[in-house]
């Protein structure tokens, strides 16, 4: 052993501390030796100083080895101890052990060999207990740290939970807000329509023309705001999934020629012109005649909003794997990459601000989203800034309609139906492709 040892011998036999001393000088320990004679002096040395071993006798003139170990232990005093028993202390040396004593020796194998010996090993056992006792502290904190986080984080799932549940029932309240204050100021928006229609009928007296242009006015601010209505209240119907979709066999190919033909004014009137083709082999579609029409319309008007001069195209066409698709394109002023996914979500605009160029409720493709996916359908989008968009629409030409979730709100539906493909999950679908459909004339 190259280091210099502190090692203190308790003993009260001058002849036996002589022994000691000098079995571990000639077994070349280098060593600060320290003795003292009673247990009483032991203790306060080993209170102030600490030792890398100390040779302890069993029999010390005020107490036993085995309760000096008992008090060291009780005042967490530790230190390596090799206990010299005498003549007849040997079945005590299992007790001694138990309260704390890392060895034993019989003063009658007292030599410098088996000193250094033990000496040897007693520190080592010491040095790996102390170890073994750092590890587990250290386990210890780490496992009170660990219990500290755990218990933060069960806390900050409480606060989310908590917060989640008051976001929903906030959004439920939303949703049946809009439900009804739409549902209500529809009444009365058809009597302002409906009287204004009666009031522009010649049999019910002539208007001068200027009583006649305010009372288009009215009709047509009125039509405006009942679209209006009509968006938030079907919105507000998908959210809490309380839209059904009404299927039946119908021509296809018919709606689209009358929605254009409806829209037809709406181009005109910005110099656009409204391009159609609808040759299908096979025109007949299982789907809600009502909700295809929808989704076109809000297609359409956004593609003449949106478009100041150039063309706008309207296409239906067959599909392999029984769908057909349903092309918008225009010549408008295009979309970023950066906003696809944000477009579809309600109440989203490109431009968000209140002094914004085009008027809406930013509802038309959260609810052709929605619809689309209740068709089990996809929307793929297309388009560039300042060159135009193209959205595609495809849908399966007999749609399914659910059963059992009949009533489950929309979200739900949606697992159910994993692999169509969704514009707000999937922005980018798209935005790589070119531009690349064809003209229709
Ligand atoms: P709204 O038309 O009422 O604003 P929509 O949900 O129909 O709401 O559309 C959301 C946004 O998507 C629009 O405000 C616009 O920024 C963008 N957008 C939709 N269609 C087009 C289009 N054909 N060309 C350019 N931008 C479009």
């Amino acid at each position: 052993m190259e280091e210099t040892l502190k090692i203190l011998v308790v003993d009260d036999d001058e002849v036996d501390r002589i022994a000691i001393r000098s079995a571990l000088t000639t077994a070349g320990v280098q060593m600060q030796l320290s003795e003292v004679g009673n247990g009483n002096d032991a203790f306060s040395v080993l209170s102030v100083t600490a030792y890398d071993c100390v040779f302890l006798d069993y029999s010390l003139p005020d107490r036993d080895a085995l309760t000096l170990i008992q008090q060291l232990g009780s005042s967490e005093i530790k230190v390596p101890l090799v206990v010299l028993t005498g003549q007849g202390d040997e079945q005590i040396t299992l007790q001694l052990l138990k309260a704390g004593a890392t060895d034993y020796l019989s003063k009658s194998r007292i030599s410098p060999e088996t000193l250094s010996q033990v000496l040897r090993n007693v520190i080592r056992i010491y040095r790996a207990e102390m170890q073994v006792d750092l590890a587990n502290q250290q386990l210890r904190e780490t496992h009170e740290q660990l219990i500290c986080q755990n218990q933060e984080l069960e806390r900050q799932q409480q606060q989310i939970q908590m917060q989640n549940f008051k976001l929903l029932e906030a959004s439920r309240l939303k949703s049946l807000f809009l439900a009804t204050i739409s549902h209500e100021l529809r009444t009365p928006m058809n009597a302002i329509i409906g009287f204004s229609q009666i009031l522009l009928r010649p049999k019910f007296g002539q208007l001068t023309r200027q009583q006649a242009d305010m009372v288009e006015r009215i009709l047509n601010n009125g039509k405006h705001l009942l679209m209006l209505l009509n968006e938030v209240l079907d919105f507000s119907k998908l959210e809490g999934g309380g839209l059904d979709l009404k299927a039946e066999r119908f021509n296809i190919s018919k709606v689209i020629n009358l929605v254009v033909s409806e829209m037809r004014s709406l181009a005109d009137a910005k110099n656009l012109s409204l391009l159609v083709q609808t040759d299908l082999q096979n025109p007949l579609v299982f789907n809600d005649p009502v909700r295809v029409k929808q989704i076109l319309i809000n297609l359409l008007s956004n593609a003449i909003k949106f478009t100041e001069s150039g063309e706008i195209w309207v296409e239906v066409k067959e599909l392999p794997g029984n769908r057909v698709v349903i092309v918008v394109q225009d010549t408008g002023i295009g979309i970023a990459p950066r906003d696809f996914k944000h477009i579809f979500e309600a109440f989203r605009q490109v431009d968000q601000t209140i002094t914004r160029k085009y008027p809406g409720t930013g509802l038309g493709l959260a609810i052709i989203d929605s619809l689309v996916r209740m068709m089990g359908g996809k929307i793929f989008l297309e388009s560039k800034l300042g060159v135009g968009s193209m959205f595609k629409i495809e849908l399966p030409r007999q749609i399914t309609l659910p059963t059992v979730a009949a009533h489950a709100p929309v979200s739900q539906l949606d697992n159910d139906n994993d692999d169509f493909f969704c514009p707000a999950k999937n922005p980018h679908q798209s935005s790589s492709q070119s531009r690349k459909a064809n003209r229709i004339s």
